[in-house]
Parts: structure tokens; C-alpha cells; sequence
């Protein structure tokens, strides 16, 4: 069943030529830099130290107080415990590891081992092997309580891959069909049974071929969408999701939480896209987690030395401040780098773009300026509290104002950094196309 959305940022241009390449496995490189907590909550947990052996099957660092441990992707000696600065400017505690090598089972055992295993035993899984949802870098077994509590009626694995340059979701889909399908049954599991969906958005016509062979292979409920972005911000008001509670969870996800409730290991690898205009193409890596991104884009041919590389989307990203200091995470998604810095913001010249591309019916330049004139109430007439910070208002903005920013900020809600890494000449020449 296939549907096509009006308003928004076309996505299309340059999401095909990843599905089209074959995904590439990097090979674990010699050290890895392994997330465990937020700086500032580093006094909760134990970690291995310097000099310390780990292994893939044990944990490396717990914290009992959260029910949580950090398993290593593969064995090795921790050289060093320290602090590094992950996408966003958040400060992490990392262990620094020098791989010797022994690392987790091959992919195919799980299927062997398919029995039926309970709630509680599934949301322990995800809990004690730190699983995170690739959506949005939330914790998998915080999500899916909170599902459980908001009487969540559908569950959807998203791989609608909502970007203009990323497909990690499509192709994770598409390299692990049955599997993402046995993790989502067990995600449903942990949500008390409720029902399940698969959402693709189908890339160019050029991958008819791919996606028909996915169309058989897939034996629950799915929909296949074409639409500008957001897509979400769109789809949640039609059939079957309009009136109904809807969570959704990562392909990656899926498979991690199979991963974890049959092996009770932590996720080995991740499926990234690798690409944006400073190289010569894009393409999908397998990763191993806590790969420093230096490491990926070394195998990457430039075609413009960048200045800017951002992960997780083109749209709603973050910037890296040093590749060779920053892992690849669960929640990594991409890695895109831009040549250049995209201009600064100038004055508002009322053209209305932002209004016109807003999915939430908000009038941005007007609550823009009742802002500037200090007249919340009004803000709030022309929409304030209904941002959803989905920046297509800032890809579309010709004077670059960092428009959700300021109303996320106005609205006392967190807005994410504000990036001005975002390469609006490619994305703003889209959300012309209407
Ligand atoms: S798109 Fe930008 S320049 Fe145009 S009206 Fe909105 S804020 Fe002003
Ligand atoms: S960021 Fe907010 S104001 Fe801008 S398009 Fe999205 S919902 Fe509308």
C-alpha cells in the first residue's frame, strides 16, 4: 500500500546510490572507544581499569543502581578510562581499548535458537546489555516500558529513513529481514502483545527490484510510503495510525534486542551511511561499535576536504568535533561531511517559506516576531507550542535563521544544539520543488 505527502523537503536525490552499493564490512580496528555513561554519571558506575582484560560475554562496567553494564563489542586490554566529547558537545565516560581480537558469535545462531521467552526476561535483555534505539538514541527497555504505560497501540519498526543523504534503516531491513522481523515480535512481547507494523519509504524507482524482494520477505503488517520530509509529522494523521497511539522503534533496535534475548550479548556492529558532498559516494558500512569515525572515513574517497562532519541526519544531526576522538555508537545512524560552512542567519525577508513547509500548522516567522517584541501569548496564537523541532522550516529558510532553535528555546522546551553545519543550498533547493 503506497502514499504520497504534499507539503515538505524532497528526499530522494541522494539516498539511492547507497541501497544501490553492496554493504561493505569494516574490519574491527585495532582500539575502540566504548561509551558508558554521561559524565555526570560516572560516580554510579564500576568499569574495568587500565590493564584490565575484557571480554564480549562479560560485562565491562556496571551500574547496579540503574540495572545497567556496558558489554564490549570484542575482548581486549582497557588502555586508558577518560572523558570524550560525544556528537551534541555532551561528555561521555569511555574506556579506550586495544582489540585482541576475540569478539562475538556469527549472526546465523540466533535463528537456531528461537524459543519463547517472557516480558520481564526480554525488557532484563535490553536493560543489562544497554541496548539503544537508533531513532533517537533513546535506552530500548526505558522505551518500551514507556510504550506499555502510554497504552501504545501499535508498534512500528520505522525504516522510513527520514533524511535526505541517510537509508541505514532501509538497508538494515533489507540485509536482516527475518531477524528484524523475530526482534520486533519480541519488542511486541515486551509491550504485552500489542500489534505490529513494518514502514518503509521506498527510495527511487531504481530499487523496484530490491523492494519487491522485500515486499515477499516481510510477513507482518507493512506499508511502503513516499513523501517529503517529515514523513512522520504527516502520516501519524492518516489510516491506519490517525486516532491510535503509535511507537516506533529502529530496524537496528530489532535486531539488537534478538541479538541480546537469545545471546545476552551487546551489540557488536552498526549499519551506517557514510556520504554528504565532500565524498565521492555513498555508501553503508558495517561497523563495529566504538570504531572511532576516523577509522570509517579513512576507506572513503574525498572529493573536497570537509569542515564539517555531522552524524545522525542531515536535518536534525549533530556535529562531530574530532573524528579520531569520537566512536561510532548505537545510535551513529550516518556520517556525512559538508566542504563548507553554510552562511550566517540574516534578517527575516517575510517570504513565508517557513509556514508554508510546516507540517504543525505553525506560523514560525509570526511567533518569530511576537518573540522578538516579547509577546508570548501572541507566539502562542500563531503556534509556539505545537513545534515538533523538525528544522524543515530552516532548510527551506533563504535567511538561514536557526528557526526551530529559537521557538524550541521561546517554548522552554531543549532545543538541540544549534548546528550551523547544515549545507541548506542542496536542501533548501528542494523544499522548492512543491
Ligand atoms: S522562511 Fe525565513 S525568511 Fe522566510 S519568512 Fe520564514 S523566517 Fe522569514
Ligand atoms: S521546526 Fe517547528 S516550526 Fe519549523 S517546520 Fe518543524 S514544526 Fe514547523
Amino acid at each position: 500500500m503506497e502514499r504520497v505527502f504534499g507539503a515538505g523537503i524532497r528526499l530522494d536525490n541522494e539516498r539511492t546510490p547507497a541501497l544501490r552499493n553492496a554493504l561493505r564490512i569494516l574490519p574491527t580496528p585495532e582500539e575502540l572507544i566504548l561509551p558508558v555513561c554521561p559524565w555526570a554519571q560516572r560516580q554510579e558506575w564500576q568499569v574495568a581499569q587500565p590493564g584490565e582484560q575484557i571480554l564480549p560475554e562479560r560485562a565491562a562496567a556496571l551500574c547496579e543502581a540503574r540495572g545497567r553494564a556496558m558489554c564490549p563489542p570484542a575482548g581486549g586490554t582497557v588502555t586508558a578510562v577518560e572523558a570524550r566529547t560525544m556528537p551534541g558537545g555532551e561528555e561521555w565516560l569511555c574506556l579506550i581499548v586495544e582489540v585482541n581480537g576475540k569478539s562475538a558469535e556469527p549472526q546465523e545462531t540466533i535463528r537456531h535458537k528461537y524459543s519463547r521467552i517472557g516480558r520481564e526476561e526480554i525488557l532484563q535483555a535490553a536493560a543489562v546489555t544497554s541496548l539503544q534505539d537508533e531513532l533517537d538514541g533513546a535506552d530500548l527497555a526505558d522505551k518500551l516500558r514507556r510504550f506499555v504505560r502510554q497504552k501504545t497501540e501499535i508498534l512500528v519498526c520505522d525504516a522510513v529513513c527520514d533524511d535526505p543523504y541517510n537509508t541505514d534503516a532501509l538497508r538494515a531491513l533489507m540485509e536482516n529481514t527475518e531477524e528484524v522481523q523475530m526482534g520486533l515480535a519480541l519488542a511486541a512481547t515486551a509491550c504485552c502483545g500489542i500489534r505490529t507494523m513494518i514502514v518503509t519509504s521506498r527510495a527511487a524507482e531504481a530499487l523496484a527490484r530490491e523492494a519487491a524482494n522485500l515486499r515477499q520477505r516481510i510477513i507482518v503488517p507493512y506499508l511502503d510510503v513516499t513523501g517529503r520530509y517529515p514523513i512522520w509529522e504527516n502520516l501519524k494523521h492518516q489510516a491506519p495510525f490517525a486516532g491510535h497511539r503509535v511507537g516506533r522503534i529502529g530496524p537496528q533496535a530489532c535486531l539488537r534486542l534478538l541479538w541480546a534475548a537469545r545471546l545476552h550479548r551487546a551489540p557488536e556492529r552498526c549499519i551506517v551511511t557514510v556520504g554528504g558532498p565532500a565524498l565521492r559516494e555513498t555508501v553503508h558500512y558495517s561497523v563495529t561499535v566504538g570504531t572511532p569515525i576516523s577509522k570509517v572515513l579513512e576507506r572513503c574517497e574525498q572529493v573536497e576536504s570537509y569542515r564539517i562532519l555531522a552524524v545522525r541526519s542531515a536535518i536534525r544531526g549533530e556535529s562531530v568535533l574530532s573524528a579520531a576522538d569520537t566512536p561510532v555508537t548505537q545510535d551513529t545512524r550516518c556520517i556525512l561531511a559538508f566542504p563548507e560552512l553554510p552562511p550566517v542567519p540574516r534578517a527575516c525577508i517575510g517570504c513565508g517559506r517557513c509556514v508554508e513547509i510546516c507540517p504543525s500548522g505553525v506560523f514560525p516567522l509570526y511567533a518569530l516576531r511576537a518573540m522578538e517584541r516579547g509577546d508570548k501569548k501572541r507566539a502562542e496564537y500563531f503556534g509556539l507550542h505545537h513545534c515538533v523541532d523538525c528544522r524543515a522550516c530552516e532548510a527551506a529558510c533563504p535567511a538561514n535563521i536557526p528557526i526551530a532553535a529559537r521557538l524550541m528555546r521561546a517554548a522552554g522546551k531543549r532545543p538541540q544544539p544549534v548546528e550551523l553545519w547544515r549545507n541548506r543550498r542542496e536542501v533548501r533547493a528542494d523544499a522548492m520543488h512543491r
